[in-house]
């Protein structure tokens, strides 16, 4: 998945690639989940532990399989996916003069990829060019250009997490200006790091100095691979560490991070020349051809005064150290069994649990939709997105609108200059459901059946250099940075739009069978979600048209804080399931615990209007003999169903900005009266919170 902007909020946990870049759904049959009711554990109370109630007879049933690191109700819906890409790329793959364009690339993007046999016989040979480049390097100058070429060679190079750029050194890209949204300018953001947050690096816990020292043995193990001594890869591992920490130290955190008003830091060309001088921006910019940009944005300028630092005190042999193994690191997943086995067993296994790799076809499938993914995903809509779902998924989002619509006319704590301005935004936000109006071209790509690796750095270019063209361009507002395949959703600040991918508009999310009670529950929330982000803690501080802007009154923004806190506090707790000590920290989640809570009343209310339109009440007796009410509540916690390895419970307390999916529905339900209502619950249970938080 491509996340080009610093505030872009998704529903999902986004497990950074480096952790999860062997990892998906299991090996088995696909199997699509669907509703059912009679998974409610009659044992315990609703009012108790309302996810348990859901899902204990679910959680039971279903065992992480060995080749995963969670395992929820969307899981078999992952594997479904991914076997129609297959038999699109298997289809696509036998060597016909007679193929299209667009078959020619995905085919032998696959072809390539599934040939182990012809990897392993190439050995490190695709890697050593690289090795090569930079061993030649003669003087710390030299340095500028190597990342550039760097930045082209890797998938994730422009990505950005709520963390940092997937980078060696920095990330650099093209995005849209934060306070004039019609531009777009050159940003350059804090990365280097190769562990998934800056914590890993500097928490002094036992867990943490722990798994810092399996990182050294892995580097170790990584240096001996590509031919030295362990002496020497006992070094250079120490080395690596060095650099590393000292960039982690000097990395704005992801809390801080969460304000766009924290990054939005403006500077000239002469400005940032003179923040990082070690580095030739000049010559960097012309290597990846970026065209002039009127201004940068320099996410965190500390990091770089550090990186300054950082390249003036050490030597060319330990920059040269660090760059062997951002490019064996990030090179490993695409070579020898050896590479991939070593990669697999710290990044997957010890960082998230994971305890077998995936089979090789769901590698390359979850690979080809990365690097190709409006190409293959054409298929995906055409095999699995019929008109009538989108026309139906279409609906549900209109009438969630129109919900958002009244619940800011009715709400008692904003004044009306600010619910004029907040109608204005709504009004202008895009719906984009499915799949993107036109396709992306790929025609530039250059992808043959010889070599993986050689496939995957022609794809990373190609969205790299695609990403920096887009400076002091004008917006192409129909972009999307997920593929349709994808099982996510997102809300773009900057683009002022919703995002639906045909990927998660299934069982057991959308289901064209099911009455709206249970589709409202499940996609409804994810809908209401999206559209929340427009007005949670970051959302709120952009205006119609994407830009960085205040259009609340004081007294209105104060009101709101003061929401917010309500949330930020009650979602700040411990989390035991995750380790001893481990603590969630609720100004991190608050965006993403606002606009789920907010998604909720906002899919209830307009699930309340549809029946209403049928002349049904939420109360009256739906299929099964549950109520409207209690199918929608249940159809919600039932879609959150999952079971996750305490490795990956600690990486995402750590790291992500979602909660884990107990709070996710415990701590919603119990914030709202209308849940209270549905299964007959009473002050002093425990989903009845005395002190509920309200948003939205
Ligand atoms: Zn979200």
């Amino acid at each position: 998945m491509f996340i080009s902007r610093v505030v872009l909020c998704s529903l999902m946990l986004t497990l950074p690639l480096a952790v999860l870049g062997q990892n998906a759904a299991p090996s088995a049959t696909p199997k699509l989940e669907h509703f059912d009711p009679t998974l409610t554990d009659q044992t315990l109370s609703p009012c108790d532990d309302f996810y348990k109630y859901a899902c204990n007879k679910w959680i039971k049933a279903n065992p992480i399989p060995a080749d995963q690191v969670y395992w929820t109700t969307g899981s078999g819906l992952e594997l479904w996916n991914e076997n129609v890409l297959r038999e699109t790329l298997e289809a696509s793959s036998a060597n016909d003069p007679k193929r299209s364009a667009v078959q020619q690339k995905i085919g032998d993007y696959w072809a390539a990829c599934m040939d182990e046999s012809g990897i392993e016989a190439a050995g490190l040979k695709p890697l050593q060019p690289e090795l090569d480049r930079i061993a030649a390097l003669q003087s710390k100058q030299e340095i500028t250009l190597e990342i550039a070429h760097l930045h082209h060679l890797f998938p994730g190079a422009w990505e950005q997490s709520d963390n940092q750029t997937n980078s060696p050194f920095f990330g650099f890209t093209g995005q849209q200006d934060y306070d004039d949204a019609s531009k777009v300018v050159g940003q350059i953001d804090q990365g280097g790091l190769s562990l998934p947050s800056r914590d890993y690096y500097i928490n002094s816990d036992e867990k943490s100095v722990e798994t810092l020292k399996k990182f050294h043995t892995h580097l170790q193990k990584m240096f001996v691979l590509v031919g030295e001594s362990e002496a020497q890869a006992a070094a250079d591992a120490s080395t690596v560490i060095e650099l590393e920490t000292a960039m982690a130290k000097a990395q704005m955190d992801n809390v801080k991070r969460r304000d766009p008003k924290n990054v939005n830091n403006k500077m000239s060309l002469a400005q940032i020349r003179e923040l990082t001088p070690a580095i030739d921006w000049d010559a960097y910019l012309k290597a990846v051809k970026a065209p002039a940009s009127e201004h940068y944005i320099v996410t965190a300028p500390d990091f770089f005064r550090a990186e300054q630092k950082l390249l003036a005190e050490h030597s060319l042999e330990q920059w040269k150290t660090y760059m062997r193994w951002q490019v064996i690191h990030r090179a490993s997943p695409y070579l020898t069994k050896a590479m991939v086995d070593e990669n697999f067993d710290f990044f997957a296994h010890t960082l998230a649990g994971q305890e077998q790799q995936l089979p090789r076809w769901r590698r390359c499938t979850r690979a080809a939709d990365r690097d190709l993914g409006e190409a293959l995903g054409q298929a995906y809509v055409d095999r699995a997105f019929p008109p009538e779902s989108k026309a139906r998924t279409t609906e549900m989002v209109h009438a969630i609108e129109r919900a958002m619509n009244a619940d800011i006319e009715n709400v008692t704590w904003m004044t009306p200059a600010t619910k004029a301005q907040a109608i204005v935004k709504l009004n202008g936000i895009e719906d984009k459901i499915g799949y993107p109006s036109h396709w992306r071209d790929y025609s530039s790509v250059k992808i043959t059946r010889d070599s993986y690796l050689a496939n995957m750095g022609q794809a990373s270019a190609f969205e790299f250099e695609r990403y920096v063209a887009k400076i002091d361009k004008p917006v192409d507002r129909t972009e999307w940075t997920m593929t349709p395949p994808t099982i996510n959703a997102y809300y773009d600040p900057q683009l002022n739009t919703i995002n639906f991918p045909a990927g998660i508009l299934q069982p057991p999310f959308f289901e064209k069978g099911m009455d709206d009670s249970v589709n409202y529950g499940a996609i409804g929330m994810v809908i209401g979600h999206e559209l929340t982000h427009g007005f949670d803690d970051q959302g709120r501080k952009f205006d119609a048209h994407g830009n960085l802007r205040d259009w609340w009154t004081a007294e209105d923004a104060k009101q709101y804080d003061e929401r917010g806190k309500c949330i930020s506090d009650e979602y700040t707790e411990e989390v035991p399931d995750a380790g001893a000590g481990v603590k969630q920290n609720g100004l991190l989640t608050q965006g993403e615990d606002t606009a789920d809570n907010g998604g909720i009343h906002l899919s209830l209310f307009a699930l309340e209007a549809a029946l209403k339109q049928q002349g049904k009440s939420l109360d009256d007796k739906g299929p099964d003999g549950w109520t409207y009410r209690q199918r929608f509540f249940l159809s919600y916690a039932y879609s959150w169903c999952s079971n996750i390895r305490p490795e990956v419970a600690r990486l995402i307390v750590t790291t992500d900005p979602h909660s884990l999916p107990v709070f996710r529905i415990d701590n919603v339900v119990s914030n709202m009266p209308e849940f209270a209502q549905a299964f007959g619950c009473k002050a002093g249970q425990k989903m009845v919170r005395a002190n509920a938080c309200r948003v939205w």
